[in-house]
């Protein structure tokens, strides 16, 4: 039939409403598809969203905070892009205090004084913050290279004074060996100059500034540790500071073997022993405060603590920008590719928002319970345990989320010589009864199990 010959087009009452109904509804449909949202922008809302209830809130005034922001330039030490990675460092503090965020900032250059953006960047943060009005402070780990020439020291001194100065002030701790155990960083100089006086230097300055020594314990040197301790305690006393001076903690690694573990033990028996006898004079309630309040060296109060987070890794508690690329990664273990969780995104110079990039990973780290992991679920230990640290749990096993053996064995010994030491000195029910539930279920049952004569 040709359609030209068609009559009008008549369509009964009935059926124009049903074709007024279907119109609408395409309509609304048509809008609702143009409402929806990418897979990528859900993403991007989500995890905006997650950043701002775990952390971003937290860092307004007023706020309970215990996260922070960590600003590093990734893993090497040198940076080659110097003038991108201030640029970049700019932009995320106009953001920070665009936004009335005042977090603490941890601050991790590679060896931060090494190299002049160091000193650059920390500059830059001080005046930002001063003149944005923001009260806050930077915590940076140091080995304290810089004493070794006159002049890095005193450019390092002008700038705590400078922090101070404007209320924004920069804490150093020192992660330097100790005489005995020095070897474990042998430098790069043919002669090492790492002698007494070289030393002096170094608690001289800690005076001064009122900072704390934190040395790691490696497997290869536990067998100096009490010595090294004992003159850490000589020098601490020399300098007129406090015993409680020194923040000890055991390298988290795969290297431990069954000697090495048996000296372990006999340190943590040492120590206990001295703290007891020494600072706290067979005192047992200063005994009690000593390893639970004032921090027991945290080699002997860190099973007995708690924190507000899921896990003592403190991937839960920094959000990491890798400078050089405005990305944000759990650690410096984890700052590459698959583990890059999102990205600042930047239009006209400026932080415009945050781009997800493994939402999954970002979610699922800062989420999960460290008592919930494979193994620590049904572990005897799972409340006193320090575990260990994601980044490392990923070098050693290939999942970040699986405990290394070695260093369950460590934490197996930490604890048993802890107990045992407890039990001799007859501290044992002072130290359980001012501890939490999940902590008293634990050493009950370890208690039931290895204590049983
Ligand atoms: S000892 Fe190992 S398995 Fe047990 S809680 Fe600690 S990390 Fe987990």
């Amino acid at each position: 039939m040709n359609s030209s010959k068609r009559g009008p087009c008549l369509i009964s009452a009935k059926n124009a409403t049903i074709y007024k109904k279907s119109t609408a509804a395409i309509i609304y449909q048509s809008k609702q598809f143009l409402a929806m949202k990418t897979f990528n922008e859900e993403n991007n809302a989500l995890v905006n969203s997650f950043f701002k209830h775990t952390f971003f809130e937290g860092w307004k005034d007023g706020a309970p905070s215990f996260n922070g922001l960590g600003v590093g330039i990734g893993i090497g030490t040198v940076c080659n892009r110097p003038k991108t990675v201030l640029a970049n460092l700019s932009m995320l503090l106009d953001w920070l205090i665009k936004n009335k965020y005042k977090p603490e900032i941890d601050f991790s250059f590679g060896e931060s004084f090494t190299q002049e953006l160091g000193f650059q960047s920390l500059k830059l943060i001080i005046d930002r913050f001063k003149k944005g009005g923001v009260k806050s402070k930077i915590n940076i780990s140091t080995n304290y290279t810089f004493l070794k020439s006159k002049e890095k020291m005193k450019g390092v001194e002008n700038l705590l004074k400078y922090s101070r100065k404007m209320k924004v002030p920069i804490y150093l701790s020192a992660s330097f060996d100790g005489k005995y155990c020095k070897k474990i960083h042998p430098l790069k100089i043919d002669k090492d100059l790492r002698n007494d006086k070289y030393y002096d230097e170094y608690f001289a300055f800690n005076k001064r500034w009122g900072f704390e020594f934190r040395p790691m314990i490696y497997p290869q040197f536990i067998n100096k540790w009490k010595e090294n301790f004992l003159w850490f305690q000589r020098k601490l006393k020399n300098f007129d500071m406090p015993c409680w001076n020194i923040h000890l903690s055991e390298a988290r690694n795969e290297k431990w073997n069954s000697s090495q573990l048996k000296d372990f033990m006999d340190f943590i028996d040492f120590l206990m022993e001295w703290t007891y006898r020494i600072p706290c004079q067979s005192d047992k309630k200063c005994f009690a405060e000593a390893v639970l309040l004032k921090g027991g060296f945290n080699i002997l109060s860190n099973p007995f603590s708690t924190n507000d987070r899921k896990s003592d890794c403190l991937t839960q508690a920094t959000i990491q920008v890798i400078l050089e690329d405005l990305i944000i990664v759990p650690c410096h273990k984890m700052a590459y590719a698959p583990f890059i969780e999102a990205k600042f995104k930047v239009r006209n110079n400026k932080i415009v928002g945050i781009e997800s990039n493994n939402p999954e990973m970002l979610i699922g780290r800062n989420s999960f319970k460290d008592t919930a992991m494979p193994h620590c679920e049904t572990c005897l230990l799972k409340y006193l345990c320090q575990k260990d640290c994601l980044g490392s749990q990923l070098e050693t096993t290939g999942d970040p989320f699986s405990p290394i053996p070695t260093v369950c064995k460590l934490e197996h010994a930490k604890v048993y010589s802890l107990i045992k030491a407890l039990k001799k000195f007859d501290l044992y029910n002072i130290i359980y009864s001012r501890l939490s539930p999940n902590h008293k279920h634990s050493l009950d049952i370890i208690k039931e199990l290895l204590l049983k004569k």
